[in-house]
């Protein structure tokens, strides 16, 4: 069935902002040492349908990077191009179990990056877009991104710097790729391209403009332009199923049963397809780095709306 009537969604959303609103729990991450400024408090909530209706509530204006979200878009550009195939044998589809920055996944498997929502699929991923130069990859990105949103993102230089000064770990992933032949550009380079990706700045509104574009099988539902093919939004929705959570993957898929993704700076897109998707922002973080007002958040409208994808009505 589709979503229920307007007024029902809207205090629905409402209500998924309210009841966590208080929460006080989980650790915001400063790793990246500027995310550490985003104040708890903040918190968002939108819910975007197919047909393009928008619900808002709280915090949704509130401008975020997008960090580990933008691999699932970035995966559905690379899958546009390239295609089902090739995607599944150059960087693969199954989860890790471990943590989003493993170098021992890597290690264990033979050079495997393993699926592009990890770093060392990712960057597999972004070294996989369209562009001879990493210069055409990143307007290739930052472009393809804003087709999701409907809107021209812009790169958040501040977190951008702060990342780059700081993102060691990735640029050893990088050159242990390069070491395994898993990369056919500059390690370094494509880091920096990652990095870029990872700043875009976005509100938990325009996570749920682009999950719903996902949701609509490749149409963005507000501007009406398709961005990917259907088969690329479903082949999304499939990895994100096992994926997209961290090593919760799981048990986000059993409790909530969303495509979804999160992302370490607070933000997590949940889609429901054919129907819509939510977008949610909120800086605390378990400690795999998913937020969790924002996991409560798309529990509570799975529950009331009817999103989870195996149950049967
Ligand atoms: N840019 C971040 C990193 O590579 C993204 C992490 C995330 O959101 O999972 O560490």
């Amino acid at each position: 069935g589709s979503l229920p009537p307007d007024p029902v969604v809207r205090e629905l959303v409402a209500e998924a902002h309210s009841r966590y609103s208080d929460h006080s729990q989980g650790a915001i991450a400063d790793y990246i040492p500027i995310l550490a400024k985003a104040d708890p408090a903040w918190f968002g909530v939108s819910l975007v349908a197919v047909d393009g209706r928008t619900y808002d509530m709280g915090d949704t204006e509130i401008a975020f990077s997008i960090q580990s979200i933008s691999k699932a878009f970035v995966f559905a550009l690379v899958a546009e191009a390239l295609g089902h195939e090739q995607i599944r044998e150059r960087v693969g589809v199954n989860n890790t179990g471990l943590p989003f920055n493993s170098v021992i996944a890597i290690e264990l498997n033979d050079g495997s990056p393993f699926n592009s929502m990890v770093n060392a699929g990712a960057l597999a991923t972004t070294a996989l877009m369209p562009g001879e130069t990493c210069v055409e990859k990143w307007e290739a990105i930052r472009t393809g991104l804003s087709r999701f949103a409907g809107r021209a993102l812009e790169l958040d230089g501040d977190v951008y710097r702060s990342e780059a000064r700081s993102n060691f770990r990735n640029r050893a992933i990088a050159l242990l790729l390069q070491s395994y032949g898993r990369l056919d550009h500059d390690p370094l380079a494509i880091v920096d391209v990652y990095t870029r990706q990872c700043s875009l700045s976005v509100t938990a509104t325009d996570l749920a403009v682009m999950g719903a574009t996902l949701a609509d099988g490749g149409v963005n539902p507000v501007t009406g332009e398709r961005v990917v093919s259907e088969d690329v939004a479903r082949d999304t929705l499939a990895l994100l199923a096992s994926t997209g959570l961290y090593e919760n993957s799981g048990a986000w898929l059993f409790e909530i049963g969303m495509p979804a993704k999160s992302g370490v700076s607070g933000g997590i897109v949940a889609i429901a397809p054919g129907k819509g998707a939510v977008g949610t922002f909120s800086a605390p973080l378990d400690p795999a780095g998913n937020s969790i007002r924002g996991q409560r958040a798309c529990a509570y409208l799975s529950r009331t709306l009817g999103l989870n994808l195996f149950a049967s009505q």
